[in-house]
């Protein structure tokens, strides 16, 4: 893979798969969070500024078969402008209704340096996610680099995302600033963590989980559990948890990872106590009870005061720090103390030398709900892609990009 900081892209025509798969408002298609487009910019204005043309090719929701008008990137165009504008520099961007075809070429053949050219949904083709070779063929005969920038969707061999590679040789191909930076935080923390290393994993469900899990009893040397998830866990251990979450059938596999823990001398750490409801609703009645000991027709919906000192405690010790999934239901006020104590000792940690990656889905919501994004290391755009790279996973995206 070639070095795209400092490689010169004058006069080239750049081709590059971002994520812009952004959440429109469903009744007037405007943008509700445009973090995924921001995230891009710096890669197209590299390209822009050294005097290349860009052309962007992205996906944008799941339409099921062919154009729908409430998937279509023009939705996007106006607002990347602006975003492209911001600095004053005036960068033209242009539209193509159809990813493919004569009008799309003939717009990427008139590209001037400078300018920019976003193609349609490439999902509106059911060959983008079939990883379909002529039709990635098609996207590359418009270029002749290819800057893969879409973190969000390297874990696809999608035809944009991985396919198109083998179109272009190894030195006009490369990872976009984003993709970038992503790829050296996650390496950082699975591959070259100082240790003490712990990884705080919450969220609702262990099944989703227990690949992460395995493939950090091989890294971290702490593992703090909260979430949904830990409840498993207690009942496996013959604690009685009401009726908390729990994945009955998987009983067994929580106390083989307990084990394996132990066979590996990394600790893992459960709430030791819970904030509990009778009712899965903000205005139900509140208390805390041990976590393995809540009453019949209660639930553990956040963890406890005691959890919340042991796991920053945990943290405040620790060198390096992954995390994955909330403490609680943060999403009511009345179950957020715990997955906000712990953003703020992800906070404090961070200040005082530790490295911290937020990555993958919900906790990433909770750091920019509780306005501690800028407080921690790096916070990862992409989720299912960190989730299977922090299952050890070789993502499509990133290894196309680097394929002979
Ligand atoms: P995940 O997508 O697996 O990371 O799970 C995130 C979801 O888990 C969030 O929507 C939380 O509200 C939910 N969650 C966290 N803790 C609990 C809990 N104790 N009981 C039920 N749901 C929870």
């Amino acid at each position: 893979m070639a070095n795209f900081t400092s490689t010169n892209f004058a006069n080239q025509k750049v081709l590059i798969r971002v994520d812009f798969n952004v959440p429109l408002n469903k009744q007037t298609l405007e943008i509700n969070d445009d973090t995924r487009i921001k995230a891009a910019i710096p890669t197209i204005k590299k390209v822009l500024s050294d005097g290349g043309s860009v052309i962007l090719m992205s996906h944008l929701g799941r339409p099921k078969s062919g154009p729908e008008d409430k998937f279509s990137l023009k939705h996007i165009v106006q607002h990347l402008q602006q975003l492209l504008n911001e600095d004053g520099t005036l960068t033209e961007v242009f539209f193509a209704d159809d990813c493919i075809g004569d009008q799309a070429k003939l717009a990427a053949n008139n590209l001037k340096p400078g300018q920019v050219l976003l193609l349609e949904n490439l999902r509106f083709y059911k060959e983008e996610e079939a990883g379909d070779k002529s039709f990635a063929e098609k996207l590359a005969s418009y270029a002749n680099v290819w800057v893969n920038d879409a973190f969000g969707t390297a874990h696809r061999a999608h035809a944009s995302t991985a396919i198109i590679a083998q179109f272009f040789p190894k030195d006009k191909r490369f990872f976009g600033f984003l993709m970038d930076a992503e790829v050296a935080a996650a390496d950082k923390v699975l591959l070259k963590a100082e240790k003490p290393f712990t990884a705080i994993i919450g969220g609702a469900k262990v099944s989703d989980k227990i690949l992460i899990i395995e493939n950090l009893l091989e890294r971290a040397t702490d593992i703090i559990i909260g979430g949904g998830m830990a409840y498993t866990f207690m009942k496996a251990q013959g604690g009685n948890i009401g009726k908390s979450l729990c994945e009955d059938d998987r009983l067994d596999m929580a106390n083989d990872l307990l084990e394996k823990a132990k066979e590996k001398g990394v600790n893992i750490h459960l709430p030791s106590d819970s904030i509990i409801a009778d009712n899965f609703n903000n205005e139900a009645n509140i208390s805390s009870s041990p976590s393995n000991q809540i009453p019949d027709g209660w639930m553990g919906l956040d963890i406890g005061e005691n959890a919340c000192n042991q796991f920053a405690n945990v943290i405040l010790n620790s060198k390096t720090i992954l995390w994955n999934g909330p403490m609680g239901v943060f999403e009511m006020s009345s179950f957020q103390n715990g997955t906000k104590t712990i953003a703020i000792a992800v906070a404090n940690a961070t200040e005082k030398g530790a490295y911290s990656l937020v990555g993958g889905g919900d906790s990433v919501s909770a750091v920019n709900k509780f306005g501690f994004n800028e407080k921690v290391s790096y916070v990862s755009t992409g989720g299912g892609a960190m989730l299977e790279f922090f299952e050890g996973k070789i993502l499509p995206g990133i290894a196309a990009v680097n394929q002979e």
